[in-house]
């Protein structure tokens, strides 16, 4: 089936979906197509920390209400190094800004529902998605669901899904440009079902290495800490992580 549209989106996260809501409002159609089912997508625990341009925008673009709701406001955060925490009132340094814990999943399913209620179409589950004709005026995207072909035509494709996905490599080597930096360190990310250890969100620097801790919501929280690259996560039990956060966050 051959369909018609100004922009064709590839990926459902948070920046084909906002693409998808913004042209609305500027009174362009668009069409998504996403890889993930919805429940995938909406149910995916990922991120869960808004800068404060992130919420600026949402709110400048009507999707601001649950999330001012049930997102927790954090007005600054804490630094421990040395043995000592040093918190940073980020309110009082930047003019009244904060940041917002908001899972990316509840941004997600906020934003779903927005692009659908624009009546911009969002195709989800498809499979072997393709870039075409690209320095033409008219590109296009192929993809299957069900076993059946399909076929955007666009003036504009938004390759929005991200750094494994078809788009980066289909813009032809002559014209792309790649940014990197390889760090030496990697993070072991946890989440763990439990209150939150900490009414702050506390960046720790000790001679182990960094660790963070963060929250996703009152009952799930997100911890981080700095490892080496080649580390497996069977090399590290239960009581072995727990060590490493007292460890790298003790007040000396
Ligand atoms: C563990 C973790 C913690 C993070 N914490 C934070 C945080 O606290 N604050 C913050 O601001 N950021 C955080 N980030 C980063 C944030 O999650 C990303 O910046 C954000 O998800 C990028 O959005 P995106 O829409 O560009 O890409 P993605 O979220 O990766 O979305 C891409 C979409 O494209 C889809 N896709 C891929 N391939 C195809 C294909 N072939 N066809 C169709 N669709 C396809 C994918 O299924 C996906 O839905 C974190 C990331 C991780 C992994």
């Amino acid at each position: 089936m051959a369909l018609k549209t100004r922009v064709g989106i590839i990926g459902a996260g948070p920046a084909g979906l906002l693409l998808a809501h913004m042209l609305h409002l500027e009174g362009i159609e668009s069409v998504v197509i996403e890889r993930q089912t919805r429940e995938a997508i909406e149910g995916t625990i990922k991120s869960g920390v808004l800068e404060h341009p992130a919420v600026e925008l949402l709110e400048q673009v009507g999707l601001g209400a649950r999330l001012r709701r049930e997102g927790f406001e954090h007005r600054g955060i804490e630094l421990a190094f040395g043995g000592q925490r040093h918190r940073i009132d980020l309110h009082e340094l930047t003019d009244g800004k904060s940041i917002v814990v908001y899972p990316q999943h509840e941004v997600i399913k906020d934003l779903v529902s927005a692009v659908l209620a624009n009546g911009t179409p969002i195709e989800f589950g498809v499979c072997d998605v393709s870039l075409h004709d690209l320095e033409s005026d008219r590109p296009a995207i192929r993809y299957t669901t069900d076993g059946a072909e399909h076929e955007i035509h666009c003036d504009f494709i938004g390759g929005c899904d991200g750094f494994h996905g078809p788009s980066r490599m289909s813009i032809p080597a002559a014209v792309r440009k790649e940014h990197g930096k390889v760090y030496p360190a990697a993070w072991f990310g946890i989440l763990c079902q439990a209150p939150p250890s900490s009414g702050k969100l506390i960046y720790a620097q000790s001679e182990r290495g960094f660790a963070l801790i963060s929250t996703r919501s009152p009952t799930v929280q997100r911890m981080y800490f700095q490892c080496d690259p080649d580390a497996r996560v069977d090399d590290w039990s239960e009581d072995r992580i727990w060590a490493e956060f007292r460890a790298r966050l003790a007040n000396e």
